[in-house]
């Protein structure tokens, strides 16, 4: 009588725990997130989120359907606060390394980034700027070099580097370099088409394709020049990428920089920060919705660090009376050491919510997506 008893449960316990056991099995053999849409802002602390959301009279702004969020520590490997170079390579390469370095560690060692190493798996890769293509940010996501001003040679590495689709400035670097070669009829052999004004990218809807919209930085966020360049090459790119995906069978890794807001910072300049970040917080809204539609894809805003030592606090010391005002107050005219807002929107994005280290957060992204 027992035995039977004991044979029912074992058989009971077979027939609950086998499809448990087949479905991790499945999971586990595939990736669990297909798509990284990776939108940094450089110099974003949680006080220019605030700022943002502040100057908008708490309507909703698009990070505010952020489904999950993390604290992220900064510091590099040689100095408790980081530049964008060595915060840069930590975010793309999941390892620290010390100010001014990118793609590489202090002693040498070259550091392999997301971008490289989706591209090595055969996914499609992307990267949209407003800063020069080969400025810290997007060049911690391709080049190894100890030297990050190194601009010209960063360039050289860019033909390399497989991305295939790249919007930023920095036309310079390519075209006008001082050692006479000329990197556009390079780019275009490596299978590149390479424009020069959005007009252009128009009828562009799948291949590779390289745009240098400006000889520098593109212009800040608060002249007319800029228009909505941000958000509408982040769409552009996203619109290639899923071209070129749905033909090779493939997922894509993107990376897109609201990377003036770090300036606005540099420059204490309260509306340079309020139109950057209403001008990033348009292309959060961009990624989160192709979320919505595309499932598997996982969108992770975040920053490099924070710049200018941002506070708001109350014009009045008394602040228990009505409202009399908030100012913009600066720490600094550089890079501080506080910690730094990550948010989270679709597949697997509430497995990230916590406090860890900028390498970390590389690290994680790199596993969800096999690399
Ligand atoms: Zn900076």
């Amino acid at each position: 009588m027992k035995r039977t008893i004991l044979f029912i449960l074992a058989l009971a316990a077979a027939i609950v725990v086998a499809p448990i056991e087949a479905n991790a099995r499945k999971k586990k053999s595939q990736p669990e997130v297909k798509n990284v849409i990776m939108l940094i802002g450089d110099g974003m602390g949680v006080a220019h989120i605030s700022a943002l959301m502040l100057e908008e009279r708490y309507q909703p702004i698009n990070m505010d359907r952020a489904q999950a969020a993390a604290l992220i520590k900064t510091y590099s490997a040689n100095n408790r606060v980081t530049d964008s170079a060595a915060a840069g390579t930590a975010l793309a390469t999941g390892t620290k390394t010390g100010n001014h370095y990118l793609g590489v560690t202090i002693e040498g060692d070259t550091l392999i980034s997301l971008i490289t190493r989706a591209e090595r798996r055969g996914m499609q890769t992307a990267e949209v700027v407003t800063c020069y293509l080969t400025h810290a940010t997007p060049a911690a996501f391709y080049a190894h070099t100890d030297d990050r001003s190194r601009y010209e040679d960063i360039a050289v590495q860019f033909l390399t580097s497989g991305i295939d689709v790249a919007f930023a400035g920095g036309r310079k670097d390519f075209a006008a370099r001082k050692d006479g070669r000329n990197l556009i009829p390079e780019l275009e052999a490596a299978g590149y088409k390479v424009v020069n004004t959005m007009d252009e990218v128009k009828d562009i809807h799948e291949g590779r394709v390289v745009g240098l919209f400006a000889d520098g930085h593109m212009p800040m966020a608060t002249e007319a020049e800029r228009g909505d360049y941000l958000p509408q090459a982040t769409s552009k790119a996203l619109e290639i990428l899923t071209a070129n995906c749905a033909k090779e069978k493939c997922g894509f890794f993107m990376m897109v920089e609201g990377s003036l807001i770090d300036f606005a910072g540099h420059n204490n300049d309260a509306k340079q920060i309020y139109a950057e970040m209403k001008d990033f917080d348009e292309v959060v809204g961009i990624a989160f919705d192709y979320a919505d539609k595309h499932e598997g894809t996982l969108v992770v805003v975040c920053a490099d660090h924070e710049t200018g030592g941002l506070s708001l606090p109350s014009s009045k010391t008394d602040f228990t009376l009505s409202e009399s005002g908030v100012e913009y107050r600066y720490g600094t005219t550089s890079h501080s050491a506080t910690m730094i807002p990550a948010l989270f929107y679709g597949a697997c994005a509430k497995e990230f919510a916590g406090i860890m280290d900028n390498t970390e957060l590389s690290r994680r992204i790199g596993s969800l997506l096999g690399l």
